[in-house]
């Protein structure tokens, strides 16, 4: 029997979401938690200020925005970091809130079943391990208590004991290069010793100094490197965080990133377009005319470009940004992710090519 055109058009792209449902056999859900971290780059005592491309919110995503209890616009420091994410564990009412609200809604209109806990806003490894320790303790604790008195309440019988039929499937950290070290990979690797995946996302952006500078992302390729090394020997999938269209950036220097990222064989990628978000330094830099932003007609054959560089075994989690448009200053229609994925793929499919089909280990 011929397959169908949309099976073919998929495998040219390694999926995390297809990867999960065959480790699964099931969608699993990303359950995004706001545990209170602050970022240490936009901290009082190194007067960064920030990555230039973020907002004072540290780029929450648009749904977790609603469920972000703590205004945290104010330029806050490591202590008050961990001030804040002590007052989360302390009452644990804001995790769990976030929980159950997101629990509901992904099992009331997706009938949802398998679950990561995603530690997503600003730098989730920004506290002490015994803290970090106590942070993610209380989620997946809570996490599983949440479920099962939801499932009992539902007249299901079941077996608290047994992991193998735990819903939640694995966690996942978002964190900085320079916020990240052995203590805490250690810790992080005791989940993956519970059967959880355990992913840490590394923001990286582009692999050429000079940008990191520009972007004021606050550390070079050398404190990457070194985080990449740290995760990969403590056995935690590692997701690398790419922007496309940076201020000085041409094809060339986006192609050269992808070969540098390919060579680490990371677990997971993540590209972003790069967008001008409100109260960031760039959309300051954009309308006093200092930079400008690329056309998202470019992003099929540069994700295309870049995707063939990459190993083909890479998870790929997404290809563009996700705000919300009253978050931006939209110069261009609004990427649509599942187009831009389509679009990606077509091209492949036009060059009969594939992730994977051009890269090259030194
Ligand atoms: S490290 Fe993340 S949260 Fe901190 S300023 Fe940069 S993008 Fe924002």
């Amino acid at each position: 029997m011929q397959k169908s055109f949309d099976s073919i058009e998929r495998a040219r792209i390694n999926w995390h979401s297809q990867c999960l449902r065959v480790r699964y056999g099931e969608k699993v859900w990303r359950l995004g938690i706001d545990a209170g971290f602050t970022c240490p780059h936009r901290s009082v005592d190194r007067l960064h200020g920030g990555c230039r491309f973020c907002a004072s919110d540290g780029n929450v995503s648009a749904y977790q925005k609603s469920q972000t209890f703590k205004s945290k616009t104010s330029v806050p420091n490591t202590i008050n970091a961990n001030v804040n994410a002590s007052n989360h564990i302390d009452d644990g009412s804001t995790i769990e809130q976030q929980i159950r609200r997101a629990l509901a809604f992904t099992q009331r209109r997706y009938k949802a079943k398998a679950f990561f806990l995603y530690f997503q806003a600003y730098t989730c490894t920004n506290a002490p391990v015994p803290m970090l320790a106590r942070i993610y303790d209380n989620a997946i604790a809570t996490f599983e208590r949440l479920y099962y008195d939801a499932q009992k309440q539902a007249g299901m019988d079941l077996q608290l004991s047994n992991l193998s039929k735990t819903p939640l499937k694995g966690i996942i950290v978002s964190t900085r290069p320079d916020c990240f070290d052995i203590a805490k990979a250690e810790l992080l690797a005791s989940y993956r010793k519970q059967g959880f995946e355990v992913w840490v996302e590394f923001g990286l952006q582009s692999m050429h100094e000079e940008t990191l500078a520009l972007i004021n992302r606050g550390h070079g390729i050398d404190e990457f490197l070194n985080a990449m090394d740290i995760a990969k020997k403590a056995q935690l999938s590692r997701t690398v965080h790419l922007i496309l269209g940076l201020p000085g950036e041409s094809h060339g220097s986006m192609i050269e990133t992808a070969k540098f990222v390919a060579q680490i064989k990371p677990e997971g990628l993540k590209y972003h377009d790069l967008h001008l978000v409100k109260g960031s330094a760039f959309a300051r830099s954009f309308c006093s005319g200092e930079i400008a932003l690329m056309h998202p007609s470019r992003l099929p054959a540069l994700l295309a470009d870049c995707l063939e560089l990459m190993p083909a075994s890479t998870e790929i989690m997404r290809l563009s940004a996700d705000f919300r448009h009253d978050e931006t200053i939209n110069l261009h229609p609004q990427v649509d992710k599942h187009k831009l994925a389509r679009a990606v793929e077509e091209e492949l499919a036009v060059r009969d090519s594939f992730q994977g089909q051009r890269f090259e280990f030194d």
